[in-house]
């Protein structure tokens, strides 16, 4: 069965990484230099951000209470240090099991790379993880929630199975983007081999006034797919027919990584982004009555909370 081979045993401790991984590049809207450094860190600390260019190294913990900003790009903040664009590195954390580091950073924005998380998948990968003296907790949904924003939505069911699934569709009034979906069971695989490489992407017609308000300065063709009205502007084209849902599947993991916990439950989003998703995590985390966290994702016994779950499905 699927999620015995998901969930194996191992997989039912926290992990951190074995190895340090540094990393530099380019802000994507700040444009500016960056250099990380990411080191192991102990159970039940998550994922912490450290600005070591500021006075004392100021700790932003990577978690939704600490959002400050979600447009263009997720931001985190506290007493006025903040990191921007966190979501594909916290997605790689998510999507690579990676409960627990220390994200040492010299500058406002995590370094935009190629517009993925293909680098900090394979750099996870070489770290390789280790897994710590403590059970990971995972947040099982229990009751819908929802959030939506005009036409925009995110459904979070219960699951079928002790799983976490996502369906995702965009719908943009473009003739390349238009209508894509994806849906998957989610797994570490599926993770590194149809979401991690998805790019993020942009208009040609936005990136003036992306850059008259101060965004995409960093933005080019080498970490950002650009979209005119008729071409595709990046030489070697798309790197999947669909990459641009899958790159908003890819900042949904980041962004849902911000509830502290990997999730079990059915993510049915439609034209979403971040502010959505973040409001997403909002609520989870405001409806504690929703979900619980488990350590054990075996002996559930599903079946028997169908017809429950139907009847709550035909309510909302
Ligand atoms: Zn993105």
């Amino acid at each position: 069965m699927a999620h015995l081979l998901l969930y194996n045993a191992d997989m039912k401790m926290q992990h951190t990484l074995k190895d340090i991984i540094e990393f530099s590049g380019i802000g994507l809207h700040t444009g500016q230099p960056v250099n990380v450094r990411i080191t192991p860190s102990g159970p039940d600390t998550g994922i912490r951000f450290y600005r070591k260019d500021l006075p004392g190294s100021p700790c932003i913990k990577a978690v939704s209470a600490n959002v400050i900003s979600t447009s263009y790009a997720t931001t985190i903040g506290v007493k006025g240090a903040s990191v921007s664009t966190i979501e594909h590195l916290m997605a790689a954390f998510y999507g690579m099991g990676v409960d627990n580091a220390n994200v040492e950073i010299d500058g406002p924005e995590v370094p935009i790379m190629d517009g993925s998380a293909v680098d900090f998948i394979g750099m996870i990968e070489s770290s390789g993880l280790m897994a710590l003296p403590a059970l990971r907790q995972y947040l099982v949904i229990k009751k819908p929630i929802r959030v939506s924003e005009d036409d925009k939505y995110i459904f979070l069911l219960p699951p079928d199975d002790m799983e976490f699934t996502i369906d995702y569709s965009i719908d943009f009034a473009h003739p390349f983007l238009n209508k894509q979906s994806f849906a998957r069971l989610f797994s570490q695989d599926v993770f590194r081999k149809e979401l991690g490489s998805a790019r993020t992407f942009g208009f040609l017609k936005d990136v003036e006034t992306l850059r008259a308000n101060g965004l995409a300065r960093g933005g080019s063709l080498e970490n950002a797919i650009v979209i005119s009205d008729t071409e595709i502007l990046n030489e070697g084209g798309l790197r999947y027919p669909d990459e641009f849902v899958r790159h908003k599947v890819l900042d949904m993991m980041g962004d849902i990584a911000l509830v502290g916990a990997p999730v079990i439950g059915q993510l049915i989003a439609y034209r979403s982004g971040h502010s959505l998703n973040h409001k997403l995590a909002q609520k989870v985390l405001d409806k504690p009555g929703r979900w619980e966290l488990t350590d054990s994702l075996a002996d559930k016994d599903v079946m028997s909370s169908m017809p429950a779950l139907l009847e709550k499905l035909a309510t909302i």
